[in-house]
């Protein structure tokens, strides 16, 4: 198995993390590899999983991300620092345990048309916006006109994103075992002119959303951790992407586990145990 560490982090314990891992590499059977692992090991947050998914995006296909928090629970991370053996031994005996969730697929095509569309994924969400001002867009789904939006912008989240930035808007959280996506809204204007149907969306793997901005300067289009300045974006497609992104399971806490225990806190208990 070849395997490699990305992180931001270069304190003791994660140093200690990456001399143990670099010491199952003088073992048969691994190899440390940053070009083409097939393990990607990340220690730090859902921050540092995000830059490692956009590393590698590329390498979809052959390669699966496992996540080590350094501090609290996160939505891509399994392991605490302090169970970094039990994550040795997980690796040594590795069948190829895997969860994969699904991913958002944009494009941006620009009106000069000597500009080539840009295209990307996204883990957790993309968002439009205005750097300064109000947004003004209209919103097509499947071509169709659905509403024309004003207000401060729009979110297109993955299922594993709902967690993210979508809830803190209002959006729903959604299990990632479904194979859509979600839009939510920046706190939209509604009149007699601009009028929006003002809940969350979810949309499935056939569905596209089109968005054409109607004031197309000065405007700021994210994609999970990164920004870009947009100017001149004609249309901004979002579909549920044929890539999915694969998770090493070999204990992978159950979803809505997680949600409750990073939500709500610590004291639930299993119906089971009682
Ligand atoms: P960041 O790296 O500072 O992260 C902000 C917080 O969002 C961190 O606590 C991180 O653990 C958490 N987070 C990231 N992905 C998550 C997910 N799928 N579910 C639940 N929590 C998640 O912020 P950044 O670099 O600006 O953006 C990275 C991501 O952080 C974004 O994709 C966005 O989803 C999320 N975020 C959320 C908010 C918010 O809820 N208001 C604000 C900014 C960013």
């Amino acid at each position: 198995m070849k395997i490699t560490v990305m992180t931001h982090q270069t304190n003791d314990k994660v140093k200690a993390i990456c001399q143990k891992l670099n010491e199952l590499c003088q073992e048969d059977g691994f190899i440390w590899d940053d070009q083409m692992p097939d393990v990607v090991i990340t220690i730090g947050g859902d921050g540092s999983m995000l830059s490692a998914f956009h590393r590698y995006r590329d390498q979809l296909d052959r390669i699966r991300f496992l996540g080590v928090h350094t501090g609290h629970l996160g939505f891509y991370t399994d392991y605490t620092v302090d169970q970094v053996d039990e994550l040795i031994s997980d690796l040594r005996q590795d069948h190829g345990e895997e969860v994969t969730y699904p991913l958002l697929e944009v494009s941006l095509h620009y009106e000069d048309k000597q500009l080539s569309p840009h295209h990307f994924l996204a883990l957790n969400e993309a968002t439009i916006k205005r750097i300064t001002g109000t947004f003004i867009c209209d919103v097509y789904i499947n071509r169709y006109l659905f509403e024309s939006f004003r207000g401060d912008g729009l979110c297109v989240s993955t299922p594993s994103g709902s967690t993210g930035v979508n809830k803190s808007i209002g959006g729903a959280v959604l299990h990632p075992s479904h194979s859509a996506i979600q839009l939510t809204e920046y706190a939209s204007l509604n009149n007699r002119v601009f009028r929006t149907l003002s809940s969350p969306l979810v949309l499935g793997i056939e569905d596209q959303i089109t968005f054409k901005p109607k004031n197309c300067d000065r405007l700021l289009v994210t994609y999970d951790h990164l920004a870009m300045k947009a100017n001149q974006i004609e249309e901004m497609t979002c579909r549920v992407a044929k890539e999915r992104i694969r998770f090493v399971s070999y204990r992978h806490m159950p979803f809505w586990k997680r949600v409750s225990q990073a939500f709500i806190g610590d004291f639930s208990k299993d119906l089971d145990s009682e």
